[in-house]
């Protein structure tokens, strides 16, 4: 198998042949730093975190940038509301988002970044268009993208460009498919900015949306690169609209492979706050979720494909993740000076390699390359209850988990939970009251730990806790 990615461009899938041997430029739309990011924002952020490591796992060396937006029509009307300067606004937000990508074990990119600090990048593309004839100042001093003049305009959102109104204007940087029309690369200033405006050459103003991240990927990763992704939201106008203004600045083909994800939807239902089924990452934390449950569940389903996100399939991750962690644990007790097993436990990691990697190299397919693992760990638990694993055999299964978790970035294999002090002294005591024959006590003891929410199995080499 090669690597395939489903390419929005094409409506196909098609084989990666990277511009250049062995490197990927990568580029992924960041957050709009207004508010903490949702569950749906995540769904995205997560998909593009497995391509990333899926490319490196692929032997690619793999140069991500993802912007932060801290300059837009929202940033800009949000931060009035509060009262506050645009800057110290967006950090809260950009801290948030950082710390937010932590907990979910999203690796971090080589380049955030920032539209603000990229400003006259934007103004250089501008005025490049301008002597191009393909934008033009509108008569209300602001800098508009002429669709007409760009005749592949409506390649990516595959739209019918025929019998479009010729000249209308669009200012606002989110509009429909139905209002296609000449978009705003610069906003001349209006009061509403505030304090919120830069100089340029055709006055004082912010960019538009769109040519900001025109603007940043071009500064780190060139002309042309590799593969541009993002959530289907972003697909037009904001990606149709990058593809028309780098492309028309530059000559040059713009990005090869374009990948959406799907969206996300919560019980059924698009997520919204009238519904009250909106929730940002922190949401769920507070009610007792895990960063890793959420990376599971968002993970476990191909990013093409809905994702419907409920409290009960979030609640069954748990369940999953439990079993993976005992099987560590109990892979990790086979420590027994053995070379039994092994050719057995050569031919599963083969074969169970082969499974996730064909998987990966399939458009993503997490869920299959997961189903891999499943299988794999079936095997593996039955061979361990014939007692038929030595100690070579086990570190040999150990290391291949460790291995393709550097994709999946949820099987924590060497992550032992972590145990309250005084939990693994009352399970010492217990231990101790056994052998001292006083059952009274060590089932007093049990009885404590359990009732913590712990655990203590008896096991042939002592005792372990586990989260009950
Ligand atoms: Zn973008």
């Amino acid at each position: 198998m090669s690597l395939k990615f489903y390419n929005t461009l094409t409506r196909s899938l098609e084989e990666f042949k990277p511009i250049q041997e062995g490197r990927v430029g990568l580029y992924t739309c960041g957050p709009t730093v207004y508010n903490y990011a949702h569950i749906g924002n995540f769904r995205a952020y997560i998909f593009e975190d497995i391509l990333r490591r899926t490319l490196k796992f692929c032997g690619y060396d793999v140069t991500q940038v993802m912007n932060l937006t801290d300059v837009d029509d929202k940033t800009i009307r949000d931060s009035r509301e509060k009262g506050m300067g645009l800057d110290s606004f967006t950090s809260v937000y950009k801290k948030a988002f950082f710390d937010d990508i932590e907990t979910l074990n999203i690796e971090k990119a080589e380049h955030y970044p920032e539209a603000t600090k990229h400003i006259q990048g934007m103004i250089k593309i501008i005025e490049s268009l301008i002597d191009k004839g393909v934008a033009y100042i509108g008569d209300d001093s602001s800098v508009y993208f002429s669709i007409e003049k760009f005749p592949s305009y409506g390649c990516l959102a595959h739209i019918d460009m025929s019998g479009q109104r010729a000249g209308a204007r669009v200012k606002s940087d989110e509009y429909g498919k139905e209002s296609v029309a000449d978009f705003a690369l610069w906003k001349h200033w209006v009061k509403e900015d505030g304090n919120v405006h830069w100089d340029s050459p055709w006055g004082r103003g912010r960019p538009g949306w769109h040519i900001e991240c025109s603007a940043m990927s071009i500064a780190l990763l060139g002309n042309h690169f590799d593969i541009h992704t993002g959530g289907i939201d972003n697909m037009f106008p904001h990606h149709e609209d990058e593809i028309a203004q780098s492309e028309a600045s530059t000559g040059e083909k713009f990005v090869n492979y374009w990948l959406h994800c799907a969206h996300l939807i919560v019980n059924g239902e698009k997520m919204s706050k009238s519904l009250g089924n909106f929730y940002t990452l922190r949401d769920l934390i507070k009610e007792g979720y895990t960063g890793r449950e959420i990376r599971w569940l968002i993970m476990s389903v191909h990013y093409r494909q809905h994702l419907n996100f409920t409290f009960d399939s979030l609640i069954g991750t748990r369940s999953v993740l439990k079993r993976i962690d005992a099987f560590f644990v109990r892979l990790k007790e086979k420590i027994k000076e053995s070379e039994q097993g092994m050719d057995d436990a050569k031919r599963l990691v083969e074969g169970t390699e082969a499974a996730v990697r064909n998987g990966l190299e399939d458009d993503l397919n997490t869920s299959a390359a997961l189903a891999a693992f499943f299988d794999f760990m079936k095997d593996v638990n039955r061979t361990m209850d014939a007692d038929e694993v030595g100690g070579a055999a086990a570190e040999l299964l150990l290391d291949f988990c460790r291995k393709i978790d550097a994709v999946f970035g949820a099987l924590n294999v060497d992550k032992e939970e972590d145990i309250p002090a005084d939990i693994i002294q009352m399970a010492e005591d217990r231990i101790q009251a056994r052998t001292n024959r006083d059952f009274a006590k060590a089932d007093k003891l049990r009885d404590e730990i359990t009732a913590r929410g712990w655990r203590v199995e008896d096991t042939a080499k002592g005792h372990r806790i586990v989260k009950a």
